[in-house]
């Protein structure tokens, strides 16, 4: 039985009775002119409030606009201007706050991976609008209040912890905030509380599972129905992984801290993609070289504003993260659209000797393989003139024990699907499960050891 206050929306195709889970089924499923009217008027919000930034004046001046109202239909959004990572970081530590400092009453940053860590001030009611849709990403997966949810992501400074926690509490979850790492605690907490959804990096994941079995436990003896994972980019491979390693359904999860964290788009229960919650962000997909919209199902980098959030507005932010939007219904009948996979990241690609490759092109085709483990790491190194690509993964325990001559297949074969795939011919090693570093946060796979220049 589901608790009362989950609600029920109504299934998209042809008026069958079969209903969805859902947390506000009035906006999940609200029809998409009456969704644009909402997002117009919110739209012109965004701009009054982005008007009280120094920053937003000058460069909405820029672009010939000075009043909200000069915005008369989306189609306007066009000439609205871009902001950038870059942008974030001058107006670091609070030139992009646009409410008097005792209106804020917390701050998030990013992770950092990629530079300096930006900074989202929230109000209250900024913070109330952000659990809401986290609310509805969790319901969404059919977790519910009856469930209880380890949230195995950090508690800080990063969104991910907080983020969920606050969603999971509104649903009425048993939350256990454990935070990251300390794997053989999260163990123990897992079994003593019989946890039935978790929070963490896919390969954190990986990881705990190859923790189980120290601590001689198996994972039929966890109650775990589901996870959540997110903060870092995995293949399909990567959830069916840990699908069948866990015996779970895994939905994947996708936000940055730009834009508040967790709760900007997530799978429902058909997995066809994740609904982007289009009331509280209007979403474009962009060429990063040419700046110009694409089509749909063409993938080019996401550009978000948001609609919901005073402390810190953010107009036609460039997230850098690469997606297509996917064309169609999802048969769980919400009107927001969907993000494919996430591919990336734009500045992720990796030029070796003149080539240009997406880790996630490898880790795509590692994970084809049967005999890989849940680890991988790609190492770039400079020999003489050339760019060397060494491609360190972990196989199976029991292929350790047999006989030699299967490792140097694997290594070839696998030498050979990565040079056809991506077109560089690797060095590839193959290590024991366990023994390739792991991050409590965000997996760090690519270790570019060349000069930098
Ligand atoms: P940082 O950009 O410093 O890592 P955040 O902690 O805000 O800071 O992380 C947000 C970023 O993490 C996103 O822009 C994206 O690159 C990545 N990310 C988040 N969720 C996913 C996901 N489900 N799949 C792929 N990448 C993701
Ligand atoms: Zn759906």
């Amino acid at each position: 039985m589901l608790p009362s206050h989950i609600n029920f929306g109504r299934h998209y195709q042809g008026g069958n009775p079969m209903s969805v889970p859902a947390w506000n089924p009035a906006v999940e499923f609200m029809e998409r002119e009456a969704l644009e009217r909402l997002q117009l008027a919110q739209l012109r919000q965004t701009v009054s409030w982005a008007l009280k930034t120094p920053f937003y004046r000058r460069r909405l001046a820029e672009a010939g606009l000075t009043r909200s109202e000069d915005i008369a239909s989306l189609r306007d959004l066009r000439h609205l201007p871009y902001t950038t990572k870059d942008d974030l970081r001058e107006a670091y530590p609070d030139g992009l706050l646009a409410v008097e400092p005792e209106q804020a009453v917390r701050l998030h940053t990013s992770s950092g991976t990629t530079g300096m860590p930006t900074v989202i001030y929230h109000t209250r009611r900024d913070l109330d609008a952000w659990t809401e849709l986290v609310a509805r990403c969790i319901v969404a997966t059919g977790a519910t209040a009856g469930d209880v949810f380890q949230n195995m992501t950090h508690y800080g400074l990063f969104t991910g912890g907080l983020g969920l926690h606050y969603g999971a509490e509104r649903v009425g979850m048993l939350v256990i905030p454990v935070s990251s790492g300390n794997t053989s605690r999260q163990i123990q907490l897992l079994r003593d509380f019989r946890a039935t959804v978790v929070h963490a990096t896919p390969s954190y994941l990986l990881h705990l599972h190859t923790a189980l079995a120290g601590a001689g436990v198996t994972a039929d003896q966890l109650h775990l129905r589901k996870a959540f994972i997110g903060a870092e980019p995995h293949s399909e491979q990567i959830r069916r992984k840990i699908e069948t390693l866990f015996g779970i359904e895994a939905y994947n999860s996708y936000g940055l801290s730009e834009m508040n964290g967790p709760g900007v788009a997530f799978e429902c229960l058909y997995k066809t993609g994740l609904h982007l919650w289009e009331d509280a962000y209007i979403l474009e997909i962009i060429d990063p070289h040419t700046r110009q919209p694409l089509a749909e199902g063409e993938t080019g980098e996401i550009v978000m504003t948001t609609l919901q959030r005073q402390a810190t507005p953010l107009l036609r932010y460039r997230t850098r993260d690469l997606s297509h939007l996917v064309s169609g219904h999802c048969p769980c009948g919400r009107s927001h659209r969907r993000l494919a996979r996430l591919k990336g990241r734009s500045d992720d690609m990796l030029i070796i000797n003149g080539v240009n490759v997406f880790p996630s092109q490898i880790e795509d085709l590692l994970m084809k393989t049967p005999e890989v483990g849940s680890n991988y790491l790609i190492q770039l190194e400079k020999r003489g003139a050339l760019d060397r690509l060494v491609v360190k993964t972990e196989i199976y325990a029991k292929l350790f024990t047999g006989d030699p001559q299967t490792l140097d297949a694997l290594r070839e074969r696998l030498g050979e699907a990565l040079r056809s795939a991506i077109l560089v011919k690797p060095v590839i090693e193959l290590h024991e499960p366990g023994s390739l570093p792991v991050s409590e946060g965000k997996a760090k796979r690519v270790l570019d050891l060349r000069p930098a220049f």
